[in-house]
């Protein structure tokens, strides 16, 4: 056991290292448990456009660096190790990380989330250069070309029409005929003379070697026929997991496992609050987790001085 602390943020993507900064700045002294992916999902990417402050861009990494140096440079004690699991039965909040229980009074979980991805033959060699599961982040880096969305709910379609704003051709590619996407998304998509649809079929193996993505080989899954389709990049939309299991079911959460705000950013358990794609089903981007962060550490804050931490 060691010394309760007033707060202990659980992970450092955007979200956890700007709730940091904002703690740190208060004098929370806070830990960060950075995680098993320290700077979290932009640690993949190569280029971000998108994020206020860079008008060239930066790579997802460098930002990630800067981020972590700010949020130490207020006090924050970022330590690069997971956290187990937590016991939020009664206050002090227990963390356990391997064999070391820790002791804090608030904690905000800023775990993220993860795309779901395929697993199609050949997809390590491809993702993030060639296929991406962010629209929004990376669609812009396929302007005038050809590419293939994967998946049949709102977010495929809401994805593939997006891209047509700049891509040449984007065919949908879904397993069933059948489509779970709502039906006015699903018009607007069919509306849309740059979309084409390859239904009934699947990815088998991606083709191009690193580098140099080329496009897919679909398996019929009526027929088993394989058909070569080329193209640019694919966009994969069918889904992502947000990191909860740890917590052990003890906050309220929706049926996927999202984390539910109750007040503000407080979860079902008083003082412990949530922010970024973990408890974000729609807007998932960088500017909107770092907000999160922000909001957490404001109201995480306020609730310890309401109850005379
Ligand atoms: C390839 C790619 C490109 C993207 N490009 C852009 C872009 O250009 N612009 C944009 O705005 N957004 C982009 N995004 C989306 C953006 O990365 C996310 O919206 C953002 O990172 C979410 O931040 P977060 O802090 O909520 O979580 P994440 O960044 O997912 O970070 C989660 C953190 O939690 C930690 N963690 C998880 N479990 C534990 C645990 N048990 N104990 C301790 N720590 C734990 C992980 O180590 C990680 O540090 C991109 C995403 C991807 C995958």
């Amino acid at each position: 056991m060691t010394d309760v602390r007033n707060l202990i943020i659980i992970g450092s993507g955007p979200a956890g290292y700007t709730a940091g900064l904002y703690a740190g700045r208060a004098m929370l002294n806070p830990i960060i448990f950075a995680g098993f992916s320290s700077g979290g999902q932009l640690m993949l990417t190569s280029d971000i456009e998108n994020f206020p402050g860079y008008p060239q861009g930066i790579g997802g990494p460098e930002m990630m660096m800067e981020l972590r140096s700010q949020a130490s440079k207020f006090g924050c004690d970022i330590i690069d190790k997971n956290v187990d699991s937590v016991d939020l039965s009664e206050r002090p909040f227990k963390v356990t990380v391997g064999n070391e229980v820790h002791l804090a009074n608030s904690l905000i979980v800023t775990t993220g989330a993860e795309a779901i991805w395929l697993d199609a033959e050949n997809e390590p060699t491809h993702k993030g250069r060639g296929i991406s599961t962010c629209a929004t982040c990376d669609g812009a880096f396929f302007r005038d070309k050809e590419v293939m969305v994967v998946g049949g709910g709102d977010s495929a379609m809401e994805e593939a029409t997006f891209l047509t704003k700049f891509c040449n051709k984007v065919t949908i590619v879904h397993r069933r005929e059948g489509l779970r996407a709502s039906q006015i998304m699903i018009d607007r998509a069919k509306q849309n003379p740059k979309i084409a649809w390859k239904l009934n079929s699947k990815v088998k193996s991606w083709l191009g070697s690193e580098g140099s993505f080329e496009g897919a080989i679909l398996l019929d899954t009526k027929t088993g026929a394989e058909e070569d389709i080329s193209c640019d990049g694919a966009f994969i939309a069918i889904g992502h997991k947000p990191i909860t299991d740890f917590l052990g079911g003890q906050v309220e959460m929706d049926q996927e496992g999202y984390i539910l705000w109750k007040e503000n950013s407080m979860t079902s358990v008083p003082g412990v609050f949530a922010g970024g794609d973990v408890v974000d089903t729609r807007y998932r981007q960088a500017i909107t987790a770092a907000g999160m962060g922000c909001m957490a550490a404001i109201d995480a804050e306020r609730w310890l001085e309401d109850n005379e931490h």
